[in-house]
């Protein structure tokens, strides 16, 4: 279907969808006018309808109804991607998972959760904490980013240099692919290797190869102690340094570093997130979460202490309660002061070798100052992951010129073989890069996969490739 279906399409269509979801579970144009496909921007559902089915029988007759009718698919979680994964045309109908919202089961000796799609992080985490156990991926978004859509981008956040990516958490999994067929495959066990390992096929296809139903994650028990320092360094050099000082202690959580352009930004932004006078190149948080309040706290306390003895720190504070915790977290964590100070902004999610990170962010800028003497940016990031996130403005004309901003940086990039999204996936919005950067036999692999499961590209049509 190419243009805009026919009102006639769209009313038969409606009555299948009713008799798959009822009415609970049918939201029509009037009913999400104000929801975003974006979480930094207004972008409208062009969608006539969104489906809300309760259980992986209700979808599967939601995804036989839209093939059915010749529609599309685009699933929707809490709408917190920032790839434009979520966003839709008028020949799609949106799935969202938000009634499957239940914790079906925590299980304290096999340190396990089964949970359905449509579960925000935060809810999560707040009950699993209730049975002193830890769910380790935490994003800013965790509030509204929901279980499905962390595994479908295969979501990074705080805490992947210690407990890894989603991925890495996920045991078991239940989807329903583009056909309709419900695939169960639920494993609990750490170990088993009986047959494909399924899971793989939803973490990080964003949506494009089934649609996330339920899930079974891994847990690990609740950290008791938390450190956390906030510092400022005076080179990329002592970073790095800092960095494997840090790596020694087992207890080491997060390592993320802000550039002055970004500390800056935010401690001059008036909302009170100033720890430290600005005026230095790097600024670190540094955290550790363990179970051993002498030891986490020793070993902390003799990191800062060497750190500092070797010069490598400028100034700094550590934590002394849980309020200033939060608060120093809240410093890195203030992707909304991006859009107070920039308004329209493109957002850049690399990783590349430590090693280089500091000359490709340098020439990054260069290149954009060459083109755009007016570019500002902001640059902080996870670089304990190798990975580091750029907000880049350059006014009235950002949202018009985009492709050109971003080709600037993706060329640097890939002079660095870097990757073109470390976490964030690729979306709709990186698609045409993904072709760029990617060797011919990485793409001709990904679109089999893709074809044997989706050859009509009934799932999420414009995102990936
Ligand atoms: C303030 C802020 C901070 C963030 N911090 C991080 C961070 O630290 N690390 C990080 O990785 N990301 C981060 N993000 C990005 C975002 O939160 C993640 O990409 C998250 O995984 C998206 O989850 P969601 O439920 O909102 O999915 P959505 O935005 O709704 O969807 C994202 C993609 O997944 C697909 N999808 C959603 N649900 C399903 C499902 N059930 N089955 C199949 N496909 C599905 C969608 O079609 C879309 O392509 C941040 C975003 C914001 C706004």
């Amino acid at each position: 279907m190419a243009d805009a279906p026919t009102a006639e399409v769209v009313a038969a269509l409606r009555a299948d969808l009713l008799s798959a979801v009822g009415t609970a579970g049918l939201l029509e144009p009037e009913d999400f006018e104000t929801r975003s496909c974006d979480p930094f921007r207004p972008v409208p559902i062009l969608s006539p309808f969104v489906a809300r089915p309760a259980n992986a029988e209700e979808l599967s007759a939601v995804v036989k109804a839209a093939i059915a009718h010749g529609f599309r698919i685009v699933t929707h979680g809490g709408r917190t991607g920032v790839a434009g994964g979520a966003f839709t045309r008028p020949d799609s109908i949106v799935v969202s998972l938000e009634r499957m919202n239940r914790i079906e089961e925590i299980s304290d000796v096999d340190q396990i959760a089964v949970v359905q799609a449509g579960v925000p992080i935060q809810a999560l985490h707040e009950a699993v904490e209730a049975r002193g156990l830890f769910y380790p991926v935490d994003l800013g978004a965790k509030g509204s980013a929901t279980m499905g859509g962390t595994i479908a981008t295969n979501a990074g956040g705080n805490h992947v240099l210690r407990w890894g990516m989603t991925r890495a958490n996920l045991l078991g999994i239940e989807g329903v692919l583009a056909d309709g067929t419900i695939v169960s495959s639920m494993n609990r066990l750490l170990k088993n290797n009986t047959g494909y390992d399924l899971k793989h096929l939803f973490a990080g296809t964003e949506g494009t190869i089934g649609i996330v139903t339920r899930a079974v994650v891994r847990l690990v028990p609740l950290p008791t102690t938390q450190s956390v320092a906030f510092v400022a360094v005076e080179s990329m050099a002592k970073v790095l340094r800092l960095l494997n000082l840090a790596r020694a202690m087992p207890a080491l959580s997060a390592f993320e570093v802000m550039w002055r352009d970004y500390y800056e930004m935010v401690a001059n932004s008036g909302t009170g997130r100033r720890p430290l006078e600005p005026g230095h190149d790097y600024h670190v948080l540094i955290e550790s979460l363990g179970n051993d309040p002498e030891a986490d706290e020793g070993a902390f306390e003799r990191f800062v202490q060497r750190a500092s003895d070797e010069g490598l720190i400028a100034d700094g504070v550590v934590a002394a309660s849980e309020r200033q915790r939060r608060e120093l977290w809240h410093v890195r964590e203030a992707s909304e002061v991006f859009v107070s100070e920039f308004g329209t902004f493109v957002s850049f999610d690399v990783s590349a070798e430590l090693n280089a990170i500091e000359r490709m962010v340098e020439e990054a800028y260069a290149a954009l100052r060459a083109r755009f003497p007016e570019v500002r940016g902001g640059t902080f990031g996870h670089l304990g992951d190798n990975n580091i996130h750029l907000g880049i403005t350059i006014g009235e004309d950002t949202v018009a010129r985009t492709a050109e901003i971003e080709e600037i940086v993706f060329d640097v990039l890939a002079r660095y073989q870097g990757a073109l999204t470390a976490e964030h996936g690729i979306g709709t919005l990186k698609r045409d890069f993904l072709r760029k950067y990617k060797s011919e036999g990485e793409l001709a692999a990904m679109r089999r996969l893709r074809d044997a499961f989706d050859p009509d590209r009934r799932l999420n049509p414009d995102v990936m490739l």
